[in-house]
């Protein structure tokens, strides 16, 4: 569907106004779908890129919003342009953003995702890892500054709608879905020799590239685990891991009484991200087909086969050690994939790297900003060293 170009005068009243940091990518593009379906209720005022200028600028010209900016550009005359990487922090802070939607990829989210809670903004978060390397930091900004976090990953969101209206005693443990990934069933000695087109085929999701490596790790669910330990408040032995290839179910709450409730859905993120924009509440919405159960099933769940995917039992460990250990964990992953996408290290390296990392600074101290980005700085030289020779 082909929107029309909003009007670029002020918003209707009770039309919220929403930044989205990352509008270029996958789930940046799933929000401007969902955001132009529901412009009774929404208006886009800000958009950030990295790079991708055209595109940047043909959503500016569809939505219309007060500010443009770019991380990684030189300025070409556009109109009321900003460049460079602080104008995520500017998106963030705008007086008419209501809600910022981060799904920036990485810790580059960190100081927008702080600058939103400490502004007293809802942060519809996409970009885990910044939840991930500053647990305590994103919680007390967010304490403070009177924001709050709603999660658009889909298996917060599902814990998150089955929470809702609930109280935190009443619940026993969470289990979160995942795929399997791309590798789910293949045998030790065919992963070693997995390659970057292998890792980039997901089975259920389309994603951006590193977020997809991360399935195929799953270090996507080790993040998505200290996610939901920061985000429920709960302990990590309250936090379990299913495989669940058909992504259908998108997580469960068990509760005291020994009930459990699931949210479900044919894979789609748009429910999620227009969820984290009207949470409690639901609006009427098309992103997701009509329920089929039956056209869905089989829904079958597996054990994970941890031994092969070491990279979800690190990152656990290293959210239960806290301190900087899940930023060590977070950046020396990152560093890790950028290595594998870039065809400079196998498959296998990338939780041999987090290991070698957390072993030689997974005791750091975290605490302020400027202790986690220092850890996060040097996990990634670590990583680049181990490879270097
Ligand atoms: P993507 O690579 O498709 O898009 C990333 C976006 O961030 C792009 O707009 C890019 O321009 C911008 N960006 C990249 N590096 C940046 C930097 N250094 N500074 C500023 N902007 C930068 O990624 P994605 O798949 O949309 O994922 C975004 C976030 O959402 C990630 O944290 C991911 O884990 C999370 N997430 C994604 C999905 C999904 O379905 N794609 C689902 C759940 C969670
Ligand atoms: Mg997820």
């Amino acid at each position: 569907m082909v929107a029309e170009p909003e009007a670029a005068d002020g918003p209707a009243p009770g039309v919220r106004g929403v930044a989205i940091l990352g509008s270029t990518g996958s789930i940046g593009t799933t929000a401007l779908r969902v955001l132009a379906r529901q412009r009774d209720r929404f208006r886009v005022v800000a958009l950030t890129a990295f790079a991708n200028a055209e595109l940047l600028g043909e959503q500016a010209e569809l939505h219309r919003p007060g500010f443009v900016g770019l991380v990684d550009g030189v300025p070409t005359g556009r109109k009321g342009w900003a460049y460079g990487p602080d104008c995520l922090v500017e998106a963030a802070s705008r007086p008419d953003a209501d809600v910022v939607l981060n799904a920036v990829v990485g810790a580059a989210g960190l100081d927008a995702t702080l600058a939103a809670l400490g502004a007293g903004k809802r942060v519809a978060l996409a970009n885990k890892e910044t939840l991930v390397m500053a647990g305590e930091l994103v919680t007390r900004a967010a304490a403070r500054g009177g924001g709050e976090i709603v999660p658009v990953d889909s298996e917060h969101s599902a814990i998150l709608q089955c929470l809702t209206g609930r109280r935190g005693t009443e619940v026993r443990r969470v289990i979160l879905t995942a795929s399997g990934g791309p590798f789910r069933d293949w045998t030790r000695e065919r992963l070693a020799a997995a390659t970057v087109s292998d890792a980039l085929q997901h089975p259920t999701w389309r994603m951006g590239r590193k977020i997809t490596v991360d399935s195929a790790t799953l270090a996507n669910k080790a993040l998505e685990v200290i996610e939901a330990h920061y985000l429920f408040g709960l302990p990590y032995d309250r936090i379990e891991v299913v495989v669940h290839p058909q992504s259908v179910v998108h997580s469960f709450v068990e509760f005291v009484d020994g009930s459990v409730l699931a949210q479900m859905g044919a894979p789609s993120m748009e429910l999620p991200v227009l969820y984290a924009l009207t949470h409690p509440d639901r609006v009427p919405d098309t992103g997701v087909p009509g329920f089929d159960p039956v056209g869905l099933s089989p829904l079958t769940f597996e054990s994970v086969r941890a031994e092969d995917f070491p990279a979800l039992q690190l990152g656990i460990e290293a959210g239960r050690a806290g301190g900087a250990a899940p930023a060590v964990f977070n950046a020396a992953n990152e560093q890790a994939v950028a290595l594998f996408l870039d065809g400079l290290v196998r498959f296998a390296d990338i939780p041999r790297a987090i290991a070698s990392a957390l072993d030689a600074l997974g005791s750091r101290a975290g605490g302020s900003r400027d202790a986690l980005l220092a850890a996060d700085a040097e996990a990634r030289r670590h990583v680049e060293l181990l490879f270097a020779c």
